[in-house]
């Protein structure tokens, strides 16, 4: 939220929730974003150091 700084995540966990959803739903998904927001390390070191 602070630095604007953007990561890509990916894990075995994600892709299972997407299948399960996909089945649950009787869809196929084709667009999945999740996004999620906080500070990274470099700007909390920052903010420690204020
Ligand atoms: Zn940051």
């Amino acid at each position: 939220m602070k630095c604007g700084k953007v990561r890509e995540f990916e894990s075995e966990l994600y892709e299972e929730i997407k299948r399960q959803i996909s089945r649950d739903c009787g869809i196929e998904i084709t667009v999945c974003r999740t996004e999620v927001g906080g500070v990274c390390d470099d700007c909390r070191k920052k903010q420690a150091g204020n």
